[in-house]
């Protein structure tokens, strides 16, 4: 017999009454007033604001340490993420770890196993109350103790921000109901979309040991955070949509407080890497699908897709090794002080030089495996 389910109630009357507060009051808010530019402004700041300290914040930096803040930087991110209402930064780190730790599990405190819903939020409605665990590091920031103890507080304080502009605008009741009510449902599931649609719509490019998906149309609402499958492939990486064309404001943001020198050592997983598990997943997909083919076909095709396929990932291993070996040859040089002497300039010119024959090299592999590919592909349209 399946467990009776025990609920949180205040967390189940806050979750379900902001959304029903909110869909009570907006649409007729709308139809009394319309919606003013102040209103809107404070909305969409708000949100941006406490989202990204929530993907930048509570889960990039606390629990996965992709890269280090500053104290201001760190402080900001949990005043801010307090406002979300999902909990303290320890808590939620702790949950999230054990999310990565143990994805599609029981263990999963969010799993997919169990539903679209229950990812997304009925999770936090039941009163499990999971212990700390896995965040000794982050107990160790004075801050991060201090936003635990006071996390509601704190998110009260925040998030009644709008409440000042509407006193002074004159307009108390629009602010509150668009740049509260709206503004926490909006952040309340634009985090819970990650633990639900990323988990069940959208592509897998790196990997399939898990139901993290690339899911780019969540991107943009999600702050960045839409490119799960990536993520959960390198968790510890500061970006999540990692290409310079896949939308993550909370990547640029970093980048620009990077230049500022607010935060810095960021971790990232290299280029190539990630074009190896590409094709590794390309590779795998093909095979799978040949098994349809004629039994004559299947394996000198297979050993061909396979043969390419090394052969293009030795290629991008050697050149990933020789950029490597060059910028450490270079802090060598640089800290020697020899970076304009003749011999240096002799140096660069045989790394070019190497790194010319590398590139020919993967050239000539790439051109092997889209052949390759090109013909498993032709065979497969044929099956
Ligand atoms: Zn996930
Ligand atoms: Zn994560």
């Amino acid at each position: 017999m399946a467990e009776a389910r025990h609920w949180n109630l205040l967390n189940t009357l806050f979750l379900t009454g902001t959304l029903a507060l909110a869909l009570a009051l907006v649409p007729w808010r709308l139809a009394a007033s319309g919606l003013r530019w102040s209103e809107a402004l404070v909305f969409l700041a708000m949100t941006f604001a406490i989202g990204t300290a929530i993907s930048g914040g509570y889960h990039r930096l606390f629990s996965h340490r992709a890269y280090k803040a500053t104290w201001p930087v760190r402080f900001l991110f949990l005043c801010l993420g307090a406002a979300a209402f999902e909990n303290s930064a320890l808590k939620w780190s702790s949950d999230h770890r054990v999310h990565h730790q143990h994805v599609d599990t029981e263990q999963d405190p969010y799993s997919i196993r169990h539903g679209f819903w229950y990812a997304h939020w009925t999770w936090a409605m039941e009163a499990k109350d999971l212990p700390l665990a896995g965040v000794a590091d982050l107990e160790k920031d004075p801050l991060v103790r201090w936003q635990h103890q006071n996390h509601f507080l704190i998110g009260a304080v925040v998030a009644t921000i709008p409440l000042w502009i509407g006193f002074a605008t004159g307009n108390l009741l629009g602010h509150f109901v668009f740049g509260v009510a709206l503004r926490i449902v909006m952040t309340h599931h634009t985090t819970f979309f990650i633990n639900s649609a990323a988990h069940m719509f959208g592509s897998r490019p790196y990997t399939d040991v898990n139901t993290a998906r690339d899911n780019w149309l969540l991107a943009p609402i999600t702050y960045g955070e839409g490119y799960h499958n990536f993520h959960h492939r390198w968790q510890w990486d500061y970006r999540n949509g990692a290409l310079w064309y896949q939308w993550d404001t909370t990547k640029w943001l970093l980048n620009v407080l990077g230049w500022m020198g607010l935060v810095g050592q960021f971790r990232r997983v290299p280029a190539e890497a990630m074009i190896r598990a590409r094709l590794l997943m390309e590779e795998k997909r093909l095979r799978e699908r040949l098994v349809l083919a004629s039994p004559g076909v299947i394996t000198p095709m297979q050993a061909r897709l396979g043969s390419a396929r090394l052969k293009l990932d030795a290629a991008l291993v050697s050149l990933h090794e020789r950029h490597e070996a060059w910028s450490h040859k270079q802090a060598e040089w640089r800290a020697k002080g020899l970076a304009k002497a003749e011999a240096w300039r002799e140096a660069k010119a045989e790394w070019q030089v190497s790194l010319a024959v590398h590139r020919a090299e993967l050239k000539a592999a790439w051109a092997e495996w889209k052949a390759a590919r090109l013909e498993a592909r032709s065979m497969l349209a044929y099956v």
